[in-house]
């Protein structure tokens, strides 16, 4: 976008938000921004092949093995300082480099989806059936994060700058709270900002809270009998499973519209002819506040009580895992957006406009503009999805914010979603996403005023509120929460 352009949208940018006048006059001056993004390009086909090599492991949460082996052996080679292990997670690892404030931090998540595997073509087959597939492409998040790190890294080397930059291998984002551990152990102690970057089907900065969620396993347990001979002897688990889901649907109209309450029956017993002795309800509860959701839950916990008590059984109550809501930092996604305009979206070839216009023709997709991967969106205010990034943004000031690298109409969580993460497209985006994180780096490397702002606008919008997870103490990473 040309000068005068980028100008009013930043001073529109400022209006809207409330900002200083101050809050985004200093950054990367325009030279050493070529420089940065000339030599992204250059180092762009290798982290491609990066994120390409996670595509094809795609390891689930906690089980990421290979996957954090690639990626520590890459910082080891750049010269980070790594330290294996953090926080005692098997695949988690803090790389660093350089001395000093302001710390930096940028967060790589590199988990894939169970049964979402998916060749990186136009139509469904998977790669191997039920087999896992980066349905929330990962891979390109964490391969871009790293190729971001290390652009930094060659930046405050050449210019001789002070501070440190940081990244975060964070296992385990869908369903496993990675974070949430990651901050218990003391993971992210001494940084002073986190950034990342999400694979979306468009370019965009991103302010949204999304949802703070809570998940958790309700066991039934009851008596087993003979279904025919003697059922008056039984007390059947599954019954108190069914009846909780009929009390939870009930509730669903009794509590604020903006609230998601989702179930599975995860066991149902074993045969027709015994009466369950065990049944496993397994129900993920969502509001875009955590104070409200402590109150659904409340709720929750007593429709299992009260299905227990109807039939006679006992309900077990285990939260398996919960993530606030994210807490918006304005000036941070300020200067993404900021950023995303000066980098632009993403174009496609020939080839990849076909493969865009056959994959537009299956079944799942979203209403979207064709083409609209070209252009940079208008800042997202609202969501409704969850991440262990919330409980980070309530440490630090945080942002995420989104680069095009699936085909404009594809979600999250789908099988188009990681055919284009393992395709040209997603790299593509993974680019942008990489260069704006350096961007925004590199921004506040030069003019630690900018980290000032981030704070006062964090501890402004915290208030009063204290974090404290939903995850009981002592709970130890559910390491094995993907076999269960
Ligand atoms: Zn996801
Ligand atoms: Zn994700």
């Amino acid at each position: 976008m040309a000068g005068a352009g980028l100008d009013r949208v930043l001073l529109n940018f400022r209006v809207l938000l409330g900002l200083s006048a101050t809050a985004l006059l200093a950054q990367l001056p325009a030279g050493d921004r070529a420089r940065v993004l000339a030599s992204m390009d250059a180092s762009a086909p290798r982290y491609g092949e990066l994120s390409r090599q996670l595509w094809e492991f795609a390891e689930v949460g906690y089980k990421e093995e290979r996957s954090a082996r690639l990626l520590i052996n890459d910082f080891k080679a750049n010269g980070f300082r790594v330290q294996e292990q953090a926080g005692g997670i098997p695949t988690a690892f803090t790389a660093t480099w350089g001395q000093g404030r302001p710390v930096i931090a940028i967060l790589g998540e590199f988990d894939a989806l169970p049964g979402m595997s998916q060749e990186p073509g136009p139509r469904r087959k998977a790669v191997r059936a039920n087999a896992a597939g980066h349905a929330c492409g990962h891979n390109l998040l964490a391969a871009g994060a790293a190729m971001a790190a290390v652009a930094v890294r060659d930046h405050l080397m050449e210019k001789r700058l002070a501070g440190t930059i940081r990244f975060h291998g964070t296992p385990a984002e869908e369903g496993g709270a990675g974070k949430v551990y990651l901050i218990r152990a003391g993971a992210f102690e001494g940084a002073d900002v986190a950034l990342m970057w999400h694979p979306s089907s468009s370019n965009r900065g991103d302010l949204a809270t999304g949802l703070a969620i809570s998940g958790g396993r309700f066991r039934f347990r009851g008596i087993a009998a003979h279904a025919a001979a003697a059922p008056w002897a039984g007390r059947s688990a599954l019954d108190g499973a069914v009846l909780m889901a009929h009390a939870v649907d009930m509730l669903r109209e009794h509590i604020p519209p903006e609230a998601r309450l989702h179930y599975i029956f995860s066991n149902g017993g074993a045969a027709p002819n015994v009466v369950p002795d065990f049944a496993e309800l397994q129900l993920y509860a969502r509001h875009p506040r955590m104070a409200a959701l402590d109150a659904i839950w409340e709720r929750v916990r007593k429709t299992a009580l009260g299905a227990a008590l109807a039939t006679d059984t006992n309900a077990g109550i285990e939260i398996e895992h919960s993530s606030w809501e994210i807490l918006p930092n304005e000036p941070l996604t300020a200067l993404a957006d900021k950023n995303l305009r000066i980098v632009g979206g993403v174009k496609y070839t020939a080839e990849e406009q076909a493969f865009a216009e056959e994959l537009r023709r299956s079944e799942g997709l979203l209403p979207a503009v064709p083409g609209s991967q070209e252009t940079i969106e208008p800042v997202l205010t609202q969501s409704s999805t969850s991440t262990d990034l919330g409980d980070v943004s309530w440490l630090m000031p945080t942002i995420q914010f989104s680069a095009a690298a699936w085909v404009p109409g594809v979600s999250a969580h789908t099988w188009q979603a990681t055919a284009c993460s393992g395709t040209g497209i997603g790299r593509k985006g993974m680019a942008v996403g990489a260069k704006v994180l350096a961007l925004t780096a590199l921004d506040l490397f030069h003019d630690s005023k900018q980290v000032e702002a981030a704070r006062a606008a964090f501890e402004k919008k915290r208030g009063g509120q204290i974090y404290r997870s939903r995850i009981p103490e002592g709970r130890k990473a559910p390491l094995d929460y993907r076999a269960r």
